[in-house]
């Protein structure tokens, strides 16, 4: 009976435990390590400056408080043999910490004896899309080459945390004095880095296996360029934390700025509006037409004049240009029932039109034309 109960509560106890383990997505015997890295991982994922997501801001304080518990040695073993219940009774008094401090005193927000996080380099790549991509919007899937940490030894080049050993050199500080004679008897004392472990303070016995020591791999990231309706040339869309990654530094980012490809089919841009030249025979210039022109996402624009319509002649279309960005009202949106009421959501397109001659004049319709434009006969030959 009673063991019966002390296996029920020993079950709670390691239901409790996997909970916040779970939060961190970690498993339970994690090293303080695996812990740190997990947080710094997620914390950055869900922090609800970047992450718009709804319940977002939840999810990073169950981060931080995870982290809180799971980071400090006390707490964890607490936690792991009484739950959240016992932390509760050891806590009582203590002050709550504020998870976005928290957040800022990790990646070297304002804690002064917090060592600041070096970031690494940024690469900003031209990319180009579409011009119909920029006109519908699109979802483009792109890779990366990136170097990332090894997943084995997570950056430390060690076979396993018992092969990484305090540097013997420097005693761990990764400095050393040395001492200088300048003149006779007298010297002059000089901190460097300590050379037996390039200033790290701890040297590798055993390289890790999986990426023999060089602590990272390469890697092909698979990245989803979000394309907005009408979004800008040249705008620059952040991937952060997506570039190479280093132990020695938090990864930087990929920037892409995108930009239309030159080959657009006929179609120019310039920002909200579009342009489009059509060419027409001399009877349509003269008399009048009505032509179908295919839009960038398939619909069908109707041009239609009446009459005379001069070489380089332009016409403008109301809201048949680019979808202006901040405005994400679909071009049939069904709740439009006017004409009128969705000017603002897309630019003008422009038609400037060219008029084609045909190559030569055959000689029946030579002789209507010279009789409809009352012409003299010309000679054909001289
Ligand atoms: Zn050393
Ligand atoms: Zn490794």
């Amino acid at each position: 009976m009673l063991s019966s109960v002390w296996v029920l509560l020993w079950a709670c106890a390691l239901a409790w435990a996997a909970d916040l383990y779970k939060v961190l997505d970690v498993h339970p015997s994690a090293s303080e390590r695996d812990i740190r890295y997990a947080y710094k991982k997620l914390s950055k994922k869900w922090h609800p400056d970047k992450n718009k997501q709804e319940g977002a801001e939840e999810r990073f304080i169950e981060i931080a408080h995870a982290y809180e518990v799971l980071s400090d040695t006390e707490k964890r073993a607490i936690y792991d043999r009484h739950g959240e219940e016992g932390l509760k009774a050891h806590e009582s008094g203590a002050n709550q910490h504020n998870p976005f401090d928290m957040f800022s005193n990790f990646f070297g927000g304002g804690h002064p004896q917090q060592q600041q996080t070096r970031r690494g380099p940024s690469s900003i790549t031209e990319f180009e899309v579409t011009l119909a991509d920029m006109y519908t919007g699109n979802s483009i899937d792109f890779r990366v080459k990136k170097k990332i940490l090894c997943d084995h030894c997570r950056g430390t080049g060690a076979a396993s945390d018992r092969d990484i050993h305090k540097c013997d050199a420097c005693g761990g500080g990764g400095v050393r004095i040395v001492k200088q004679q300048i003149f006779p008897g007298m010297f002059a004392q000089q901190q460097v880095t300590c050379d037996a472990c390039g200033g790290r303070g701890h040297v590798v016995k055993r390289a890790c296996p999986h990426c023999g020591g060089r602590k990272i791999l390469d890697h092909t990231a698979h990245l989803t360029l979000d394309v907005e309706p009408g979004m800008r040339e040249g705008h620059e869309v952040l991937f952060e934390g997506e570039a190479d990654e280093s132990p020695d530094y938090e990864a930087g980012d990929v920037i892409l700025r995108v930009r239309s490809r030159k080959e657009t089919g006929g179609w120019r841009r310039k920002e909200g509006s579009l342009y489009w030249r059509e060419a027409l025979g001399v009877d349509e210039a003269l008399l009048g037409f009505e032509r179908n022109l295919t839009h960038l996402d398939g619909h069908v624009v109707t041009l239609r004049r009446e009459g005379v319509t001069q070489p380089g002649h332009v016409q403008t279309l109301k809201g048949e240009g680019m979808p202006l960005p901040g405005s994400h009202g679909s071009h049939w949106s069904p709740t439009d029932t006017h004409e009128d009421c969705h000017p603002s959501t897309h630019g003008d397109l422009y038609v400037e039109y060219a008029v084609v001659l045909p190559a030569v004049v055959e000689g029946g319709m030579r002789k209507k034309l010279e009789e409809a434009f009352d012409a003299p006969a010309a000679h054909d030959e001289l």
